[in-house]
């Protein structure tokens, strides 16, 4: 048979976090960056074997990298910003990815809709763009040597260009031109490399609604790479969604095969007679690249029947929908799982093996298979049944409150409620609060650990989170902030700590999936009907309260990012599952209020990156997103202050959303950018109050008093004082105490510059 199984991309962070580790470690000057490249061989070595274990044909170099793939694209073409010109090699990287001393770092944002953040390339017209990294052809040359021909993963020069910016705020594509040749440039080394190489090109911006302009790049773009060689096959590779505009013409260019998600693309069928008709291989993900769930074997062998109704079978190949890049990595360290929950799983290892199975029935027929294999075929299809009829996961209950759930928003209307908290909270204009979470110590990840293994009793460990919660409760009254916070120790995350008082979800002991940089995020899972047996938060919150004459604010995390920071069940339609959790949040702040705590917080940090990547079905999230924070937040009296937190977002296209949520607050990121966000704010009139975040805190950089001063004037270019409140981006808990500790001290004493003067 040829060549058939093919994996879009693989995980690099490590299935125990090796490479978080490692970079960690030498961040902190605790080891040298060649145990860091050291770790990276492992690594990249181990993947490769569990691809050539499966059995996978197509396993792809250059799907690693120490940081992000797009950092490490625009440090191949030399995109470097000026102010880290001069820097070298791991210094001119790490300094791009986080900042330094001197320079704040480039901007980060979500990878489509995904939980995955990368590096915004800065490009200006200046640039003199070179090829500038040997990483491609040093990755390809490494798994050679260990006996695996790779193909080579790139992204593509209109996807690096399209999620790009420019400086001076300029079109990104004019620089196609100056781009295009590194590329060919770069493929004319690739095609020395071997007999016959197989590049597959992501560009995944295809699968957004493109404008012409961007779409008539495409065939002059695959013809004149496709030209470069004729020893390298290119596979232009999409994902998430359709991308039949862009289909339509990469049929006419010389390329060797698509990559089209079937999945969360089903669209993609629309273009499968094109397809056939220019002979070209299609790469048919269909095996989830995203999700948990075992795949349906036979629900997908259906695809794939109905595809090659049309596509020749010659022509198809077997994928995943996507790199295994947002799954964790093997159930192998799940020791702790209900095992029918763990039956019905399979993460990026075992995602292996169904792609190779899938693609023996597919073309040599389920009798091909030796007895082992149809053990696990059968296996298979007994875990999809068991699914469908679970008490775990069906709650007649649920299901009955949820579909007759009346109270769908908050009584009375801003304008009235704002007065009467106002009234009862006392709070100045240029209010200062945080966003939730102070630093996550060693020791309070040492306890919360304990706990959860039994090496410490109940007692001790809410000893330690109630001290811990007494010093953080001490610093913030001693520096000054008005409206305070508990600081989160208890939380390991803002979404698995709630999965885990949740009826409905799952949580996985190793289940991490990277999130940015050496960050990783270890979503829960929900596999049924959601309900909340007891309060979550209530008694953290009200013990912080007690400790304070200040308002404490209540936090929780909003139903749509539960949702979306969550791998989903593909059982039940996402916005009945998000409305599940909604009702569960109400009962929650209905407690909260009534054990006295006057504001509570709704992060919706994840509201924007759930959002469809096609224009057509913006409204339908939108209106069900919406209707659920209301859900969530309707117990809410009208006395009770909510605030809402959301995080890197673009706010323009979704301003009338964010103000249909009605939160009384909301907190958003914008220090990267200075007020420019917010503008959009004034533009429509939003009226309920915002804080902008006043320094970035993804960056372990202390912003100085003066700097936040001009930030909060510029702010208070836009927006008047009686609007706004001062914050930090985001919550602090990446950051260590002695960073946190000055930049709030500056902030507060910056607010106070600024009120004097006012
Ligand atoms: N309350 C959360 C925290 O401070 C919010 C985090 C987030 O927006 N990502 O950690
Ligand atoms: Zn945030």
């Amino acid at each position: 048979m040829s060549k058939k199984s093919y994996i879009v991309g693989f995980p690099r962070i490590g299935e125990q976090r090796e490479l978080k580790r490692s970079l960690e470690d030498f961040w902190a000057n605790r080891c040298s960056f060649d145990a860091v490249k050291e770790v990276a061989s492992k690594l990249k070595s181990r993947h490769w074997n569990y691809q050539k274990e499966a059995s996978i044909d197509f396993i792809s170099s250059n799907d690693f990298s120490f940081y992000d793939t797009m950092l490490d694209t625009a440090i191949m073409l030399g995109a470097i910003p000026k102010r880290f010109q001069g820097l070298k090699d791991e210094t001119l990287y790490f300094s791009m990815a986080r900042g330094n001393k001197e320079n704040v770092a480039m901007e980060m944002t979500k990878w489509f809709n995904t939980n995955y953040h990368y590096i915004v390339p800065e490009l200006s017209l200046e640039d003199q763009y070179k090829l500038n990294s040997s990483k491609v052809i040093d990755e390809y040359k490494e798994a050679k040597a260990q006996g695996i021909n790779t193909k080579i993963n790139l992204i593509g020069p209109i996807t690096f260009l399209g999620l790009s910016k420019r400086v001076d705020r300029g079109d990104t594509y004019e620089l196609h031109s100056k781009i295009l040749p590194i590329y060919e440039e770069l493929l004319k080394e690739i095609s020395t490399l071997d007999d016959g190489i197989t590049i597959q090109i992501d560009e995944p911006i295809f699968v957004k609604d493109n404008d012409a302009k961007v779409l008539s790049l495409i065939k002059p773009t695959y013809d004149r790479l496709d030209a470069v060689s004729d020893n390298i096959n290119i596979i232009v590779s999409t994902y998430f969604e359709h991308s039949n505009e862009a289909t339509k013409v990469l049929v006419n260019t010389p390329i060797w095969g698509l990559g089209l998600d079937f999945l969360y693309g089903t669209k993609n069928i629309e273009s499968l007679e094109l397809i056939a008709n220019s002979g070209k291989k299609l790469i048919a993900g269909v095996v989830d690249g995203r999700n948990i769930w075992k795949n349906n074997i036979q629900t997908t062998l259906e695809i794939l029947k109905n595809i090659s109704k049309t596509v020749s079978k010659d022509n198809i190949l077997i994928s995943t929908s996507c790199s295994l890049l947002h799954t964790p990595f093997t159930l192998k360290y799940e020791e702790k799982m209900n095992a029918d929950i763990k039956n019905w799983l399979s993460y990026a290892v075992e995602k292996l093996d169904e792609v190779s199975l899938i693609t023996k029935i597919f073309f040599e027929g389920v009798e091909s298979l030796c007895e082992k294999e149809k053990v696990v075929l059968a296996d298979n299809q007994k875990a999809n049944a068991s699914r469908k009829t679970s008490t775990l996961i069906h709650d007649k209950n649920v299901q009955d409150r949820v579909d007759h759930f009346t109270k769908l928003s908050r009584d009375g209307i801003y304008e009235e409620r704002i007065k009467l908290q106002k009234e009862i909270l006392g709070y100045e204009d240029l209010a200062t609060t945080t966003i939730g979470s102070f630093p996550q110590t060693p020791e309070v990840r040492k306890a919360r650990q304990e706990f959860k293994n039994g090496v410490i009793s109940k007692e001790n460990y809410e000893q330690q989170m109630k001290a811990y919660i007494d010093d953080c409760v001490a610093f913030q009254e001693e520096c000054g902030l008005e409206i305070l916070v508990h600081g989160e120790p208890e939380r390991n995350d803002m979404v698995e700590y709630f999965g885990e008082q949740l009826k409905g979800y799952g949580f996985s002991q190793n289940g991490w999936v990277q999130s940015y940089g050496s960050r990783c995020v270890k979503p829960p899972f929900i596999y049924g009907d959601i309900s909340r047996p007891q309060p979550m938060t209530v008694e953290w919150i009200t013990y912080a309260q007690k400790k304070t004459q200040k308002p404490m604010k209540g936090m929780l995390t909003g139903p749509v990012t539960i949702l979306n920071w969550s791998f989903v069940r593909d059982d039940k339609p996402r916005d009945e599952v998000s409305k599940q959790i909604a009702v569960a949040l109400s009962d929650e702040i209905d407690d909260l209020q009534n054990a006295g705590i006057k504001i509570i917080q709704v992060d919706e940090a994840a509201f924007k990156e759930g959002y469809p990547l096609r224009e057509e079905n913006i409204k339908i999230y939108e209106a069900w997103a919406v209707r659920d924070f209301k859900i969530a937040v309707s117990s809410a009296h009208k006395e009770t202050q909510i605030h809402t937190h959301m995080c890197y977002s673009e706010f323009n296209d979704i301003i009338k959303t964010i103000e249909a949520m009605d939160a009384d607050v909301i907190s958003i990121e914008t220090a990267r950018s200075g007020n420019e966000l917010l503008k959009i704010f004034k533009e429509v009139g939003y009226k309920q109050e915002v804080g902008p975040g006043v320094y970035d805190i993804h960056s372990p950089r202390v912003p100085s008093v003066d700097e936040i001063v001009k930030q909060i004037k510029l702010l208070l270019e836009v927006l008047p004082k009686e609007q706004l409140w001062i914050n930090p981006d985001c919550g602090l808990k990446t950051r260590k105490w002695e960073e946190v500790k000055p930049s709030l001290i500056n902030m507060v004493e910056a607010v106070k510059i600024v009120r004097n003067e006012l």
